[in-house]
């Protein structure tokens, strides 16, 4: 098995003031490149925080986190945000779309930011595959949740990412848009081999990925 992601006893703490909650508790798990894996479980569960430490945008407490090979536990920041440019998409479920910018520039910023070359006509194109093209001059207010969520999908397309996580992609979309997006995420892994990891309380969605881990107060329940 080829392995992109894997957990070993992973822990997550928060602490505030004197007071600390185990969010997360021994985790471990592997996800092998190219499959599709949903993380299900009630609220409140810990599938965000898990999602984070999956990506490299939080750190667990204690255990390991591996991706792509590289360990991320010790990375200094700066290391760990050139893993995750150069592995790593990440669709959020409120979007965070900039809201001062258009859809093509919120689709630009990471690209510039990356340094990369012809920049404009290639998120033109990512928003033309998102079915959005007409759209890339208009400002995320002038947009419908659902092509708020396709211009991120196109953002986190945007470095061919190895393994794109999604939190909640279809939760604040009605039945019809969800399908147009389920659809985009799923063409992505048959047609770029790309990883998917979603948190998601859609069964339907879940029922589409091959595997599907389900936590509970912070623990693996059960792990298909
Ligand atoms: P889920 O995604 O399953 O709803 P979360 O990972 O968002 O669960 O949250 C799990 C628990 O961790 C919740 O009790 C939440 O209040 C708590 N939590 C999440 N983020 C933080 C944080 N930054 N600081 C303190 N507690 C947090």
């Amino acid at each position: 098995m080829n392995t992109i992601l894997d957990l070993h006893d992973v822990s997550k703490i928060y602490k505030s003031g004197d007071r600390t909650l185990k969010v997360l508790d021994n985790i471990s798990f592997s996800i092998e490149t190219g499959s599709t894996v949903s993380i299900v479980g009630p609220s409140g569960s810990g599938k965000t925080t898990l999602l984070g430490l999956c990506a490299g945008l939080d750190r667990s407490t204690t255990g390991t986190v591996e991706l792509h090979s590289t360990r991320l536990n010790g990375l200094t920041e700066d290391q760990l945000a050139a893993v995750r440019n150069q592995y790593v998409g990440f669709i959020f479920q409120n979007f965070q779309l900039l809201p001062t910018l258009t859809a093509l520039e919120n689709v630009m910023v990471p690209m510039e930011l990356r340094g990369e070359k012809n920049v404009k006509s290639r998120a033109l194109d990512l928003l033309d595959k998102v079915g959005l093209a007409e759209r890339s001059h208009h400002y995320p207010t002038q947009l419908s949740g659902g092509e708020q969520q396709r211009v991120s999908l196109a953002r986190a397309f945007s470095n061919q990412p190895q393994i794109l996580f999604a939190d909640e992609p279809t939760g604040n979309l009605d039945a019809e848009t969800s399908e147009k997006v389920v659809k985009l995420l799923f063409d992505l892994n048959r047609e770029a081999g790309t990883t998917l990891v979603v948190v998601t309380h859609d069964l339907e969605l879940a029922a589409k990925t091959q595997r599907i881990i389900r936590i509970k107060g912070g623990k693996i329940v059960e792990a298909s």
